[in-house]
């Protein structure tokens, strides 16, 4: 690993105090529909390579588009969860540019007339603060290729041999959620931007409307970032930072935008308006292309599309239909577990309260819930150096194992193993159970000769039992749990050895 070289930038501390940064997030979601935005192409992640296309998503001549009604409806959902107004008649725009990976030469967008706009989103820092974010548009349009550069060292596109190209995306449902500017975030700006994010993803998630796996392009963002001398109002100059794939991604680029951009502008220097580019890697940001105007796109509303116009008795169903969102979940659940507002923050921050809900719905006590996922599952996570919610174990599937405990199926010891037999794909817990032969011996005739055989082998301990010091059953009980390889209930195990020994 490549450490970040900070020779230009300027100490976080000095930018916050000379300057005010100014925001701009632009999200894209891929809606997880079955068919694309205007073909019946299917959407299938990870397909071969340009098995999903058709003469429309490829731009073959004569073809004409189709609006998925369904991407409609995801697009008028999570703008009401945003609180944004839903326009009564909007069209499809044509943004033309030339490049590989999209084979129209023009993506099929929305311009000047989104479906929806004017919202907002409010944000729950890790103080437990309030920011509210607000949102200027989420439009419709539609996602490119993929291009796949070959040779080189970078996958980029400099220094490659040749390149692969993969239409199996273009043409899949894509909304893009873009802010107003955010003002007043201070020092706290790339913090802010990291929770923005995350909301906005456990929101879409709510909604259902796509897998928002950031790790998969499913949901990603651009960070725009300005500076201005403290006090002032008139914006700085933005760039605009791609290809930040992860919510800790956002914050460091965010913070490294921040500390370039002061370091050029106490110097007297200008900042050019272009695309950066985050690398991983280094934590750092590279130029990328000098920034489009809106003019070089020579927009215009798409001739072969009828334009959208949603009933306001649609509108006002999909309002009623919303299902339970973050906000309101936290407030419920904070209320029916009890939770202190500091528990309920920890539980939200650690990615968990989502998680434990969902094992609640599919029917486990909350406080059992509650403690795998925060201790063991988040010790796996951590060790795995994953996200909770990217554990390969699902709610169902914990609240599964955790039926088998009540049971009286599984110790609390089985259970880890039937998790971790699970995290490691070897399937259902009850598959794990019968697979690895981790089932509580719970048939008393083979514990009774458990039992006896361990008295037997210590007949002196057998002897004072009997007598009457029932303390000396601990020794006969590790015996028993050693020979039946912890797979017995070791409060049934005593009860039986004192029996043996009346
Ligand atoms: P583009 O087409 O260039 O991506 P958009 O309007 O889609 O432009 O997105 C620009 C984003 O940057 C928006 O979120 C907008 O609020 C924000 N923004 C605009 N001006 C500035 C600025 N000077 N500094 C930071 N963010 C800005
Ligand atoms: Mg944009
Ligand atoms: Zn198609």
């Amino acid at each position: 690993m490549t450490t970040t070289d900070t020779s230009d930038l300027l100490d976080y501390d000095e930018v916050v105090e000379r300057f005010d940064p100014v925001l701009g997030l632009e999200v894209h979601v891929e809606l997880h529909t079955n068919t694309k935005m205007f073909c019946g192409c299917p959407t299938t992640f990870g397909a071969e390579p340009n098995t999903q296309v058709c003469p429309t998503c490829l731009g073959l001549p004569g073809s004409l588009p189709v609006v998925n009604g369904k991407g409609v409806e995801s697009a008028i959902r999570i703008g009401l969860a945003l609180n944004c107004e839903i326009a009564q008649w909007c069209r499809f725009a044509r943004k033309n540019y030339f490049y590989p990976d999209q084979p129209k030469n023009f993506q099929t967008s929305q311009y000047d007339e989104p479906i929806a706009y004017n919202g907002h989103l409010d944000v729950v820092l890790e103080d437990g603060e309030v920011f509210r974010v607000e949102i200027e548009r989420a439009h419709m349009e539609e996602d490119t290729g993929k291009s796949l550069h070959v040779g080189g060292s970078t996958g980029r596109i400099h220094g490659a041999d040749y390149s692969l190209l993969d239409y199996n995306r273009a043409g899949v449902p894509l909304i893009e959620i873009v802010t107003k500017p955010v003002v007043g975030a201070g020092a706290r700006a790339p913090e802010i931007a990291k929770a923005y994010v995350g909301a906005l993803r456990d929101l879409l998630r709510a909604l259902d409307v796509s897998d928002v796996r950031m790790d998969q392009g499913s949901l990603r963002c651009d960070a725009n970032v300005s500076l201005m001398p403290k006090g002032a109002s008139v914006f700085g100059t933005r760039t605009e930072t791609k290809n930040v794939n992860s919510l800790r991604s956002v914050e460091r680029a965010v913070r490294y935008e921040m500390r370039r951009h002061a370091a050029i502008l106490v110097e007297g220097g200008e900042i050019v308006q272009e695309t950066r580019h985050f690398d991983e890697a280094t934590g750092t940001t590279s130029a990328g292309r000098r920034k489009e105007t809106a003019e070089d796109y020579r927009y215009f509303p798409e001739p072969d599309l009828v334009p959208v116009a949603p009933s306001r008795e649609w509108v006002e169903e999909l309002r009623t239909t919303l299902p339970e969102l973050p906000w309101e979940r936290r407030k419920r659940v904070q209320q029916e577990w009890n939770l202190s507002d500091l528990e309920l923050r920890d539980l939200v921050s650690a990615g968990a309260l989502d998680l434990i809900a969902s094992t609640v719905d599919a029917g486990a006590p909350a406080d059992e819930a509650r403690s795998w996922w925060v201790s063991y599952l988040a010790q796996q996570a951590n060790s795995r150096g994953v996200e909770l919610d990217a554990l390969p174990i699902t709610p169902a599937q914990l609240a599964r194992v955790i039926a088998l405990i009540s049971e009286g199926a599984l110790t609390n010891k089985l259970a880890r193993q039937v998790v971790d037999g699970v995290l490691a794909g070897e399937g259902e817990p009850d598959e794990v159970v019968a697979a690895r032969g981790l089932k509580v011996v719970s048939d008393d005739s083979a514990l009774i000769a458990a039992v006896d055989e361990a008295l037997a082998a210590q007949p002196d301990i057998a002897e004072k039992i009997r007598g009457g010091k029932v303390q000396a059953a601990g020794a006969v009980v590790g015996a028993v749990m050693k020979a039946t390889k912890g797979q017995a209930d070791a409060k049934r195990v005593r009860e039986l050895i004192l029996e043996r020994c009346q």
